[in-house]
């Protein structure tokens, strides 16, 4: 077995420390790398990857979407996020899924002991991360998603594409913002602001102050570990989750596809999140 993650750029990522950890774990000594593959060099990848025995690979920007039409197979999941994380090689064939989406489902069991199910949830944002987490939320059960985006046209694209028909576009200003709060068990940023390297950040955080007590605030971004957002949501009293377990869980969901098969998902997620102290230290 031979793994990849590619993208450009993709000497940032820390897939490979992840997996490297949950192979280390199981006992595989299978290598998992880096390689960077520019937009538009994806047909030549994919024959490279044939000849020289790569079984598996995880995609990050800019490829997730222009994947899709190159492979033999894709996951009905997927192909409605239009996006692909993870690829493997089965029986000669090239086959695509996304697990970013049930990634962030499994952090908030596992960070806030949350589940979709019937909640009403304000979500921040409409690019890719967004797609891949709304859509996750309305099959997981969630009541409704309301999301809300600065560019109001791909908030309405993003809702018109769940088949549930649980998603709904709303504005991204102040007042709207808490008025989605108010009705909310749960708020997820999917959105840049706060995040490393972004010139900007939330304008006013009023809309914390609408959340119901007990409510969750979840940040995708993991860079930093404590965003304004969750600092501000902590000084109001809410639970607060941010990125590094959703990119935990969905990296083991990834290696349960590249394994074809069920793995100790706890036990994984210990082992990666373990490596990633590690390279902190
Ligand atoms: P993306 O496709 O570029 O989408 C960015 C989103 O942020 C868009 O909705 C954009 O709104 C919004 N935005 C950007 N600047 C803004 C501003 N100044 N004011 C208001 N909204 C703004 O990026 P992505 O791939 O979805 O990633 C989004 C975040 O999720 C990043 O921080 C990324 O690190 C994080 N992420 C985390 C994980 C994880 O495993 N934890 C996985 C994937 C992504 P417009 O539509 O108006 O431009």
């Amino acid at each position: 077995m031979k793994l990849q993650i590619i993208g450009d750029p993709v000497l940032h990522s820390k897939s490979p420390v992840i997996q490297g950890a949950m192979l280390a774990a199981l006992g595989l000594d299978a290598p998992y790398t880096r390689r960077l593959v520019r937009r538009g060099e994806l047909p030549r990848y994919l024959e490279w990857a044939r000849e020289n025995g790569v079984t598996g690979f995880n995609a990050t920007m800019p490829h997730k979407e222009d994947l899709i039409p190159l492979l033999d197979g894709v996951d009905p999941a997927a192909r409605t996020m239009g996006a692909v994380n993870t690829v493997c090689l089965r029986e000669g064939k090239w086959l695509g899924f996304n697990t970013d989406g049930a990634g962030a489902v499994e952090a908030l069991g596992s960070g806030l002991n949350l589940d979709p199910a019937g909640l009403t949830i304000t979500l921040l944002g409409a690019g890719g991360a967004a797609k891949a987490v709304a859509l996750a939320l309305s099959a997981a059960g969630a009541e409704r998603v309301l999301v809300c985006n600065r560019t109001p046209a791909r908030a309405e694209e993003l809702c018109a594409q769940d088949p549930l028909g649980r998603l709904s576009p709303h504005p991204f200003g102040g007042d709207a913002l808490s008025r989605c709060a108010a009705r909310s068990q749960l708020l997820v940023n999917c959105t840049n602001l706060g995040m490393a390297g972004c010139p900007h950040q939330f304008e006013d955080f009023a809309f914390l102050d609408a959340l119901p007590a007990g409510a969750g605030v979840f940040d995708l971004i993991y860079h930093p570990a404590r965003t304004e957002l969750l600092a501000q949501a902590e000084r109001r009293g809410l639970r607060t989750l941010n990125g590094l377990p959703m990119l935990v869980n969905q990296a083991v969901l990834a290696l349960e596809r590249f394994l074809d098969r069920p793995l100790d998902r706890k036990a994984m997620a210990e082992a990666a999140a373990s490596a990633l102290r590690g390279e902190e230290a």
